[in-house]
């Protein structure tokens, strides 16, 4: 391979430290061979008088993506021997935890994908495992915390509701800009979310992302008063389909005597991806049930404001739909 080519493989792939040699795909992965450049120096004194003790067994480990196709590395790895303090290690451990198949990036990646999907959506799209998932998770509130935190001079905050391990209902607080993973809590009470965020050097937190719970507005403002607290859009969008939804089993529920079944899924589909024969069947629909009409079309409106360019843009359509 030659010289230029070379590089752009490790930079791709972030492997700049490392010696990044042969490169072979298949059908659904990419395999790359790499190795550690030159000597780190003992983890455990500091000291680079090391002496070699032997190779560990190379391992497939999964980098990341690209293309659809899984990364793999074949990290060939050293281990060595402290001349000072007689101790020894793996060389590598900046990019590999021991006995993890996953990089840290790509744990990284994983729990980052975790924070608004579910386990199956993740294991299906990143190929992880529900098992692996798991650890990464409970190994990250134990570990991570909120050390990095620290070095920040601005901290964006994301706090969201996660179903994890199945059911419960937990608290997740998400670094939004780094995209890191800063807590997953034990349950999703307000307390528990409060005395969390404490910990939180509050002075440094210049806004906070929330859904439209107004009790979590509530705890964000009270622990943050700097901060400016917004609702994700993503999650505004998800509350006025809930409401929509829920109008529409009322009615249902209210007709039940003449068993009718009101569509679900049409009235939740952006207006824009109906085709026009699905288009006459909702208003036609609308008109059988009027009273589903104005939470169909809030729904309609506020997925308009944030299709708009900008916030003036936005600001007007609002204006002008609500003097309507
Ligand atoms: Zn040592």
């Amino acid at each position: 391979m030659a010289k230029g080519q070379d590089n752009g493989t490790t930079i791709l792939l972030g492997l700049e430290d490392y010696k990044v040699g042969e490169v072979w795909g298949g059908e659904d992965r990419v395999m790359v061979k790499i190795e550690v450049k030159g000597r780190e120096k003992c983890p455990h004194c500091g000291s680079s008088r090391l002496y070699g003790h032997g190779k560990c067994k190379s391992r497939e480990m999964l980098h990341t993506w690209s293309n659809g196709k899984k990364v793999y590395l074949e990290f060939h790895r050293r281990r060595w021997k402290c001349c000072n303090c007689k101790r020894t290690f793996t060389e590598g451990r900046e990019l590999v935890r021991s006995r993890s198949r996953l990089t840290r990036p790509a744990e990284a990646e994983a729990l980052w994908q975790l924070k608004d999907r579910n386990f199956s959506q993740v294991t299906r799209e990143l190929g992880v495992g529900y098992g692996t998932l798991r650890r990464l998770l409970e190994r990250e509130i134990d570990e991570e915390a909120m050390g990095f935190m620290q070095d920040e001079d601005e901290i964006y905050l994301g706090i969201d509701e996660h179903s994890f391990r199945h059911q419960e209902l937990v608290h997740t607080v998400t670094e939004v800009k780094q995209r890191k993973v800063v807590g997953i809590l034990r349950d999703d009470r307000i307390v528990t979310l409060k005395k969390f965020l404490t910990k939180i050097p509050a002075g440094k937190v210049k806004e906070v992302c929330i859904d439209m719970k107004e009790s979590l507005r509530k705890a964000a403002e009270a622990v943050f008063p700097l901060a400016k607290v917004v609702v994700d859009p993503f999650h505004v969008i998800a509350d006025s389909n809930r409401r929509m939804d829920e109008a529409r089993r009322i009615e249902q529920d209210v007709h039940r005597k003449r068993q009718v079944q009101i569509p679900k899924k049409i009235f939740l589909v952006g207006r824009e991806k109906l085709t026009e024969e699905k288009k006459q069947k909702v208003d036609t629909l609308l008109e059988r049930y009027p009273a589903l009409k104005g939470f169909y079309w809030a729904k309609e409106k506020i997925r308009e404001l944030y299709r708009q360019p900008s916030r003036g843009e936005a600001t007007k359509l609002l204006e002008n739909s609500s003097s309507t």
